[in-house]
Protein backbone atom coordinates (compact mmCIF):
# COMPACT_ATOMS: atom_id res chain seq x y z
CA UNK A 1 0.00 0.00 0.00
CA UNK A 2 1.32 3.67 -0.97
CA UNK A 3 0.96 6.02 2.28
CA UNK A 4 2.17 9.49 1.43
CA UNK A 5 2.78 12.29 4.63
CA UNK A 6 1.89 15.53 4.66
CA UNK A 7 4.30 17.93 6.26
CA UNK A 8 8.37 18.03 6.98
CA UNK A 9 9.16 18.21 10.51
CA UNK A 10 10.19 16.09 13.20
CA UNK A 11 6.53 14.84 13.92
CA UNK A 12 5.90 14.05 10.64
CA UNK A 13 9.61 11.69 9.96
CA UNK A 14 8.50 10.03 13.13
CA UNK A 15 5.48 9.05 11.46
CA UNK A 16 7.20 7.82 8.33
CA UNK A 17 10.13 5.58 10.86
CA UNK A 18 6.80 4.22 12.06
CA UNK A 19 4.84 3.26 9.00
CA UNK A 20 8.24 2.22 7.23
CA UNK A 21 8.24 -1.06 10.11
CA UNK A 22 4.70 -2.48 8.24
CA UNK A 23 4.89 -4.77 6.19
CA UNK A 24 1.80 -3.05 4.64
CA UNK A 25 3.48 -0.20 3.63
CA UNK A 26 5.18 -0.81 0.14
CA UNK A 27 5.69 2.78 -0.67
CA UNK A 28 6.29 6.18 1.28
CA UNK A 29 5.95 9.66 0.36
CA UNK A 30 7.30 12.59 2.15
CA UNK A 31 5.38 16.58 1.07
CA UNK A 32 7.29 17.95 1.08
CA UNK A 33 9.76 16.11 3.42
CA UNK A 34 12.93 16.67 5.14
CA UNK A 35 16.54 15.43 4.22
CA UNK A 36 16.35 12.29 6.87
CA UNK A 37 12.91 11.15 5.50
CA UNK A 38 15.02 10.17 2.23
CA UNK A 39 16.13 7.15 3.64
CA UNK A 40 12.90 5.36 4.16
CA UNK A 41 10.34 7.71 1.37
CA UNK A 42 10.93 9.29 -1.65
CA UNK A 43 10.59 12.98 -1.09
CA UNK A 44 7.59 15.25 -3.60
CA UNK A 45 7.91 18.50 -3.52
CA UNK A 46 4.56 19.78 -3.48
CA UNK A 47 3.93 22.52 -0.34
CA UNK A 48 1.74 21.60 2.22
CA UNK A 49 -0.87 23.78 1.69
CA UNK A 50 -1.42 23.10 -2.42
CA UNK A 51 -4.68 21.02 -1.94
CA UNK A 52 -4.85 20.72 -5.86
CA UNK A 53 -1.31 19.31 -6.58
CA UNK A 54 -1.44 17.40 -3.35
CA UNK A 55 -5.25 15.38 -4.88
CA UNK A 56 -3.55 14.87 -8.34
CA UNK A 57 -0.64 13.14 -6.98
CA UNK A 58 -2.26 10.79 -4.60
CA UNK A 59 -4.49 9.98 -7.76
CA UNK A 60 -1.71 9.72 -10.07
CA UNK A 61 0.14 7.38 -7.85
CA UNK A 62 -2.37 5.33 -6.61
CA UNK A 63 -1.71 6.74 -2.88
CA UNK A 64 -4.07 4.27 -0.59
CA UNK A 65 -3.77 6.37 2.64
CA UNK A 66 -3.12 10.09 3.22
CA UNK A 67 -1.76 11.04 6.34
CA UNK A 68 -1.50 14.97 7.56
CA UNK A 69 0.67 16.15 10.00
CA UNK A 70 0.31 19.71 10.15
CA UNK A 71 -2.83 21.95 11.17
CA UNK A 72 -2.20 24.66 8.50
CA UNK A 73 -3.21 22.36 5.71
CA UNK A 74 -6.26 20.84 8.40
CA UNK A 75 -7.76 24.06 8.46
CA UNK A 76 -7.53 25.25 5.03
CA UNK A 77 -9.40 22.30 4.51
CA UNK A 78 -7.05 19.67 2.51
CA UNK A 79 -9.39 16.29 3.81
CA UNK A 80 -12.13 17.64 2.63
CA UNK A 81 -10.37 18.10 -0.68
CA UNK A 82 -9.16 14.31 -0.89
CA UNK A 83 -12.60 13.10 0.29
CA UNK A 84 -14.10 15.02 -2.41
CA UNK A 85 -12.08 13.29 -4.50
CA UNK A 86 -12.59 9.61 -3.32
CA UNK A 87 -9.08 9.83 -1.16
CA UNK A 88 -8.45 7.41 1.74
CA UNK A 89 -7.30 10.49 4.15
CA UNK A 90 -6.30 10.37 7.92
CA UNK A 91 -7.06 13.85 9.38
CA UNK A 92 -10.14 16.32 10.71
CA UNK A 93 -12.08 17.49 8.22
CA UNK A 94 -11.89 21.78 8.47
CA UNK A 95 -14.95 22.09 10.60
CA UNK A 96 -13.88 19.71 12.85
CA UNK A 97 -10.24 21.16 12.76
CA UNK A 98 -11.79 24.46 14.42
CA UNK A 99 -11.07 22.72 18.08
CA UNK A 100 -7.50 24.00 17.12
CA UNK A 101 -8.00 26.95 14.64
CA UNK A 102 -10.20 29.16 16.82
CA UNK A 103 -9.53 29.07 20.80
CA UNK A 104 -12.71 30.98 21.34
CA UNK A 105 -14.66 27.93 19.71
CA UNK A 106 -13.17 25.26 21.65
CA UNK A 107 -13.66 27.06 25.14
CA UNK A 108 -17.33 27.71 23.95
CA UNK A 109 -17.65 23.65 23.11
CA UNK A 110 -15.98 23.04 26.98
CA UNK A 111 -18.11 25.87 28.79
CA UNK A 112 -21.18 23.85 26.75
CA UNK A 113 -20.46 20.27 27.73
CA UNK A 114 -18.80 21.17 30.73
CA UNK A 115 -15.32 20.42 29.99
CA UNK A 116 -12.83 21.63 32.87
CA UNK A 117 -10.71 24.13 31.30
CA UNK A 118 -9.68 28.00 32.59
CA UNK A 119 -12.30 30.75 33.15
CA UNK A 120 -12.30 33.03 30.72
CA UNK A 121 -13.96 35.64 28.39
CA UNK A 122 -13.06 36.82 24.17
CA UNK A 123 -13.39 39.73 23.04
CA UNK A 124 -12.84 41.94 19.87
CA UNK A 125 -12.63 45.35 21.68
CA UNK A 126 -9.14 46.28 24.23
CA UNK A 127 -11.97 48.51 26.69
CA UNK A 128 -14.14 45.46 27.89
CA UNK A 129 -10.79 43.43 27.94
CA UNK A 130 -8.99 45.77 30.16
CA UNK A 131 -11.75 46.20 32.56
CA UNK A 132 -12.12 42.13 33.10
CA UNK A 133 -8.55 41.76 33.48
CA UNK A 134 -8.79 44.39 35.90
CA UNK A 135 -11.44 42.68 37.46
CA UNK A 136 -9.60 39.20 37.86
CA UNK A 137 -6.23 40.80 38.50
CA UNK A 138 -2.77 39.05 37.53
CA UNK A 139 -0.76 36.62 36.34
CA UNK A 140 -3.83 36.06 33.40
CA UNK A 141 -3.54 34.70 30.17
CA UNK A 142 -3.83 36.53 26.82
CA UNK A 143 -4.06 34.35 23.81
CA UNK A 144 -5.17 34.96 19.92
CA UNK A 145 -7.87 33.40 18.61
CA UNK A 146 -6.43 31.89 15.53
CA UNK A 147 -3.39 30.15 14.82
CA UNK A 148 -0.24 32.31 15.69
CA UNK A 149 2.71 29.25 15.04
CA UNK A 150 2.43 28.99 19.12
CA UNK A 151 3.95 33.12 19.96
CA UNK A 152 0.00 33.60 20.58
CA UNK A 153 -0.28 33.25 23.78
CA UNK A 154 1.29 35.53 26.44
CA UNK A 155 1.03 34.34 30.36
CA UNK A 156 1.20 38.09 31.81
CA UNK A 157 2.85 38.21 35.24
CA UNK A 158 1.13 41.69 35.86
CA UNK A 159 -2.12 43.24 35.06
CA UNK A 160 0.04 45.66 32.62
CA UNK A 161 1.66 43.21 30.64
CA UNK A 162 -1.90 41.49 30.23
CA UNK A 163 -3.24 44.95 28.70
CA UNK A 164 0.05 45.71 26.47
CA UNK A 165 -0.37 42.22 24.81
CA UNK A 166 -4.21 42.55 24.24
CA UNK A 167 -3.74 45.78 22.78
CA UNK A 168 -0.89 44.59 20.72
CA UNK A 169 -3.26 41.49 19.66
CA UNK A 170 -5.91 43.62 18.77
CA UNK A 171 -3.90 46.08 16.57
CA UNK A 172 -3.12 42.93 14.29
CA UNK A 173 -0.09 41.88 15.57
CA UNK A 174 -1.09 38.21 14.41
CA UNK A 175 -3.52 39.38 11.59
CA UNK A 176 -6.97 37.82 11.58
CA UNK A 177 -5.52 35.39 14.42
CA UNK A 178 -5.95 37.92 16.62
CA UNK A 179 -9.12 40.00 15.47
CA UNK A 180 -10.55 38.08 18.39
CA UNK A 181 -8.58 37.44 21.44
CA UNK A 182 -9.20 34.88 24.48
CA UNK A 183 -8.37 36.19 27.93
CA UNK A 184 -8.80 33.56 30.32
CA UNK A 185 -7.21 32.30 34.21
CA UNK A 186 -3.83 31.16 34.86
CA UNK A 187 -3.74 27.62 35.73
CA UNK A 188 -0.95 26.45 38.31
CA UNK A 189 0.47 22.99 37.98
CA UNK A 190 2.39 20.73 36.11
CA UNK A 191 1.48 20.15 32.13
CA UNK A 192 0.92 16.80 30.38
CA UNK A 193 -0.48 16.05 26.66
CA UNK A 194 -2.80 13.40 26.08
CA UNK A 195 -3.55 12.49 22.60
CA UNK A 196 -5.78 10.20 21.18
CA UNK A 197 -6.88 8.46 17.66
CA UNK A 198 -10.67 9.65 17.11
CA UNK A 199 -13.48 8.36 15.03
CA UNK A 200 -16.58 10.25 15.69
CA UNK A 201 -17.76 9.70 19.66
CA UNK A 202 -14.64 6.31 19.65
CA UNK A 203 -11.59 7.55 21.72
CA UNK A 204 -8.42 5.56 21.83
CA UNK A 205 -6.31 7.10 23.89
CA UNK A 206 -2.64 7.28 23.64
CA UNK A 207 0.22 7.29 27.16
CA UNK A 208 0.53 10.69 28.47
CA UNK A 209 3.60 12.88 27.73
CA UNK A 210 5.29 15.90 28.53
CA UNK A 211 7.33 18.46 26.66
CA UNK A 212 9.30 21.44 27.70
CA UNK A 213 8.40 24.69 25.53
CA UNK A 214 10.98 27.04 26.94
CA UNK A 215 14.11 27.63 24.94
CA UNK A 216 16.86 27.10 27.86
CA UNK A 217 17.29 25.06 30.87
CA UNK A 218 15.25 25.47 34.01
CA UNK A 219 12.03 26.45 31.75
CA UNK A 220 14.00 29.93 31.12
CA UNK A 221 13.33 31.76 27.64
CA UNK A 222 11.46 32.12 25.45
CA UNK A 223 8.56 29.89 24.36
CA UNK A 224 9.59 27.45 21.16
CA UNK A 225 7.65 24.96 19.47
CA UNK A 226 9.08 22.23 21.88
CA UNK A 227 12.65 21.45 23.29
CA UNK A 228 11.92 18.22 24.60
CA UNK A 229 9.50 15.57 25.83
CA UNK A 230 9.49 12.43 27.11
CA UNK A 231 6.57 10.12 27.12
CA UNK A 232 4.89 8.01 30.03
CA UNK A 233 4.78 10.71 32.38
CA UNK A 234 6.41 8.53 35.29
CA UNK A 235 4.67 10.81 38.03
CA UNK A 236 0.67 11.39 36.61
CA UNK A 237 -1.29 9.48 38.87
CA UNK A 238 -3.52 6.67 37.09
CA UNK A 239 -6.65 8.56 38.33
CA UNK A 240 -5.79 11.85 36.48
CA UNK A 241 -5.16 9.89 33.25
CA UNK A 242 -8.21 8.34 33.41
CA UNK A 243 -10.21 11.51 34.22
CA UNK A 244 -8.19 13.11 31.17
CA UNK A 245 -9.74 10.60 29.06
CA UNK A 246 -13.31 10.20 30.55
CA UNK A 247 -13.93 13.98 31.36
CA UNK A 248 -11.81 15.83 28.36
CA UNK A 249 -10.89 13.77 25.72
CA UNK A 250 -14.12 11.27 25.14
CA UNK A 251 -16.67 14.24 26.23
CA UNK A 252 -14.95 16.53 23.98
CA UNK A 253 -15.15 13.76 21.03
CA UNK A 254 -18.70 13.49 21.56
CA UNK A 255 -19.42 17.36 21.67
CA UNK A 256 -17.73 17.59 18.32
CA UNK A 257 -20.33 15.12 16.43
CA UNK A 258 -23.10 17.10 18.59
CA UNK A 259 -22.01 19.96 17.00
CA UNK A 260 -21.77 18.85 13.25
CA UNK A 261 -18.11 18.60 13.31
CA UNK A 262 -17.49 15.04 14.18
CA UNK A 263 -13.84 14.91 13.92
CA UNK A 264 -11.38 11.81 12.77
CA UNK A 265 -7.83 11.59 13.33
CA UNK A 266 -5.41 12.91 16.51
CA UNK A 267 -7.17 14.88 18.59
CA UNK A 268 -4.66 16.76 21.30
CA UNK A 269 -5.64 17.99 24.92
CA UNK A 270 -2.54 20.14 26.25
CA UNK A 271 -3.38 19.59 29.70
CA UNK A 272 -2.80 21.13 33.55
CA UNK A 273 -2.58 19.02 36.03
CA UNK A 274 -4.54 21.68 38.80
CA UNK A 275 -5.50 20.81 42.21
CA UNK A 276 -9.14 20.32 40.80
CA UNK A 277 -8.01 17.69 38.57
CA UNK A 278 -6.46 17.73 35.16
CA UNK A 279 -7.87 21.04 33.63
CA UNK A 280 -7.53 21.75 28.79
CA UNK A 281 -4.70 24.42 28.69
CA UNK A 282 -5.60 23.67 24.28
CA UNK A 283 -6.67 21.56 22.06
CA UNK A 284 -4.99 20.46 18.62
CA UNK A 285 -6.19 18.71 15.85
CA UNK A 286 -3.29 16.72 15.27
CA UNK A 287 -0.13 15.03 16.45
CA UNK A 288 2.02 17.10 18.76
CA UNK A 289 5.44 17.60 17.97
CA UNK A 290 8.14 16.95 19.86
CA UNK A 291 5.48 14.62 22.06
CA UNK A 292 5.04 12.32 18.64
CA UNK A 293 8.53 11.72 18.45
CA UNK A 294 8.20 10.26 22.07
CA UNK A 295 5.15 8.21 21.85
CA UNK A 296 5.22 6.35 18.59
CA UNK A 297 8.71 4.53 19.27
CA UNK A 298 6.49 2.75 22.55
CA UNK A 299 3.36 1.96 20.51
CA UNK A 300 3.70 -1.89 19.71
CA UNK A 301 1.11 -2.05 16.87
CA UNK A 302 1.17 -1.76 13.30
CA UNK A 303 0.53 2.46 12.85
CA UNK A 304 -0.99 1.41 9.32
CA UNK A 305 -3.27 -1.31 10.17
CA UNK A 306 -4.29 1.32 13.74
CA UNK A 307 -4.72 4.35 11.13
CA UNK A 308 -7.39 1.73 8.72
CA UNK A 309 -8.95 0.52 12.14
CA UNK A 310 -10.06 4.08 13.29
CA UNK A 311 -10.74 5.45 9.71
CA UNK A 312 -13.47 2.82 10.08
CA UNK A 313 -14.52 3.14 13.44
CA UNK A 314 -13.01 -0.25 14.54
CA UNK A 315 -10.58 -0.66 17.91
CA UNK A 316 -7.10 -0.18 17.08
CA UNK A 317 -6.65 -2.16 20.38
CA UNK A 318 -3.38 -0.43 21.12
CA UNK A 319 -0.80 -2.04 22.56
CA UNK A 320 2.48 -0.05 24.44
CA UNK A 321 5.51 -1.04 25.63
CA UNK A 322 6.33 -0.85 29.20
CA UNK A 323 9.63 1.45 28.43
CA UNK A 324 10.02 4.94 28.92
CA UNK A 325 11.28 7.38 25.48
CA UNK A 326 13.01 10.54 25.99
CA UNK A 327 14.07 13.12 23.23
CA UNK A 328 15.86 16.36 23.42
CA UNK A 329 15.76 18.46 20.13
CA UNK A 330 18.86 20.21 18.62
CA UNK A 331 18.50 23.80 17.78
CA UNK A 332 20.31 25.92 15.63
CA UNK A 333 21.51 29.19 17.70
CA UNK A 334 19.63 31.78 17.81
CA UNK A 335 16.01 29.83 17.51
CA UNK A 336 12.86 30.66 18.06
CA UNK A 337 14.91 34.17 17.66
CA UNK A 338 16.56 34.95 14.17
CA UNK A 339 19.37 31.85 13.14
CA UNK A 340 21.76 31.08 10.20
CA UNK A 341 20.58 28.50 7.89
CA UNK A 342 23.49 25.97 6.15
CA UNK A 343 25.60 24.79 9.05
CA UNK A 344 27.00 21.59 8.56
CA UNK A 345 25.58 18.81 11.12
CA UNK A 346 27.93 16.39 13.19
CA UNK A 347 27.82 12.53 12.27
CA UNK A 348 25.44 10.98 15.27
CA UNK A 349 27.09 7.47 15.88
CA UNK A 350 24.87 4.42 15.49
CA UNK A 351 23.56 3.68 19.10
CA UNK A 352 22.02 0.00 21.02
CA UNK A 353 18.64 2.12 22.04
CA UNK A 354 19.27 5.37 20.06
CA UNK A 355 17.40 7.33 17.53
CA UNK A 356 17.80 10.31 15.26
CA UNK A 357 14.37 11.78 13.83
CA UNK A 358 14.82 14.95 11.63
CA UNK A 359 13.64 18.03 11.05
CA UNK A 360 14.92 21.50 9.72
CA UNK A 361 17.81 19.08 7.70
CA UNK A 362 18.47 18.74 4.28
CA UNK A 363 21.80 17.63 2.57
CA UNK A 364 24.30 18.75 0.61
CA UNK A 365 27.54 17.48 -0.83
CA UNK A 366 29.35 17.07 2.80
CA UNK A 367 25.93 15.79 4.18
CA UNK A 368 23.41 16.88 6.20
CA UNK A 369 22.93 21.00 7.05
CA UNK A 370 20.39 22.10 9.09
CA UNK A 371 17.36 24.64 7.54
CA UNK A 372 15.33 25.35 9.97
CA UNK A 373 15.19 26.61 13.88
CA UNK A 374 14.26 22.88 15.13
CA UNK A 375 17.02 20.84 13.14
CA UNK A 376 16.54 17.03 15.03
CA UNK A 377 15.87 15.19 17.67
CA UNK A 378 17.65 12.65 19.27
CA UNK A 379 15.72 9.95 21.33
CA UNK A 380 16.38 6.45 23.60
CA UNK A 381 13.99 4.32 24.97
CA UNK A 382 14.80 2.26 27.95
CA UNK A 383 13.51 0.95 31.31
CA UNK A 384 13.26 4.23 32.83
CA UNK A 385 13.64 7.44 32.37
CA UNK A 386 17.08 8.08 34.21
CA UNK A 387 18.37 5.44 31.78
CA UNK A 388 16.53 7.06 28.45
CA UNK A 389 17.88 10.35 29.41
CA UNK A 390 21.39 8.99 29.64
CA UNK A 391 20.87 6.98 26.20
CA UNK A 392 19.90 10.18 24.96
CA UNK A 393 22.55 12.88 26.49
CA UNK A 394 25.28 9.85 25.75
CA UNK A 395 24.36 9.81 21.74
CA UNK A 396 24.50 13.77 22.06
CA UNK A 397 27.99 14.07 23.13
CA UNK A 398 29.02 14.59 19.35
CA UNK A 399 27.31 18.25 19.77
CA UNK A 400 29.75 19.02 22.04
CA UNK A 401 31.37 22.39 20.79
CA UNK A 402 29.71 22.83 17.91
CA UNK A 403 28.41 26.91 18.90
CA UNK A 404 26.10 26.45 15.34
CA UNK A 405 23.38 24.15 17.77
CA UNK A 406 22.06 23.94 21.46
CA UNK A 407 20.12 21.46 23.26
CA UNK A 408 18.69 21.79 26.84
CA UNK A 409 20.42 19.63 29.07
CA UNK A 410 17.91 19.27 31.84
CA UNK A 411 14.80 17.44 29.50
CA UNK A 412 13.20 15.25 32.10
CA UNK A 413 15.17 16.26 35.31
CA UNK A 414 12.02 17.65 37.04
CA UNK A 415 10.36 13.90 36.43
CA UNK A 416 13.47 11.94 37.64
CA UNK A 417 12.40 9.72 40.99
CA UNK A 418 15.05 8.89 43.16
CA UNK A 419 14.14 5.19 42.20
CA UNK A 420 14.88 5.50 38.72
CA UNK A 421 18.80 4.28 38.62
P1 LIG B 1 1.25 25.37 20.58
O1 LIG B 1 0.60 25.71 19.30
O2 LIG B 1 2.73 25.55 20.59
O3 LIG B 1 0.85 24.04 21.15
P2 LIG B 1 -0.30 27.57 21.56
O4 LIG B 1 0.30 28.77 20.98
O5 LIG B 1 -1.55 27.08 20.99
O6 LIG B 1 0.76 26.43 21.67
P3 LIG B 1 -1.04 27.14 24.33
O7 LIG B 1 -0.57 25.73 24.34
O8 LIG B 1 -2.48 27.44 24.51
O9 LIG B 1 -0.48 27.94 23.08
O10 LIG B 1 -0.20 27.88 25.45
C1 LIG B 1 1.22 27.91 25.43
C2 LIG B 1 1.72 27.75 26.84
O11 LIG B 1 1.24 28.81 27.67
C3 LIG B 1 1.22 26.47 27.54
O12 LIG B 1 2.02 25.36 27.26
C4 LIG B 1 1.27 26.87 28.99
O13 LIG B 1 2.56 26.73 29.52
C5 LIG B 1 0.93 28.34 28.96
N1 LIG B 1 -0.50 28.54 29.25
C6 LIG B 1 -1.51 28.63 28.36
N2 LIG B 1 -2.70 28.80 28.97
C7 LIG B 1 -2.45 28.81 30.29
C8 LIG B 1 -3.26 28.97 31.46
N3 LIG B 1 -4.57 29.17 31.39
N4 LIG B 1 -2.65 28.94 32.67
C9 LIG B 1 -1.30 28.77 32.78
N5 LIG B 1 -0.49 28.64 31.73
C10 LIG B 1 -1.04 28.64 30.49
Amino acid sequence: MKIMVIGRGGREHSLIQKFAESEQATMLYAVPGNAGMEELAERVAIPETDQEELVRFAKENEVALTVVGPENPLLEGVVDAFQEAGLKVFGPNQQAALIEGSKHFAKQIMEQYEIPTASYQAFTEAEPAVAYIKEKGAPIVVKADGLAAGKGVVVAETEEQAIEAVEEMLDGRFGEASEEIVVEEFLQGKEFSLMAFVQGENVYPMIPARDHKRAFDGDQGPNTGGMGAYAPVPELEEGAYQTAVSSILEPAARALVKEGRSFTGILYAGLIESSEGPKVIEFNARFGDPETQVVLPLLENDLVQVMLDVLEGKDPELTWSKEVCAGVVVASSGYPGGYEKGRPLPVLKAHDQAFTVHAGTEKDEEGYVSSGGRVLLAGAKDKNLARALDGVYNYLNCFEGFSDFFYRRDIGHSSISSTDT
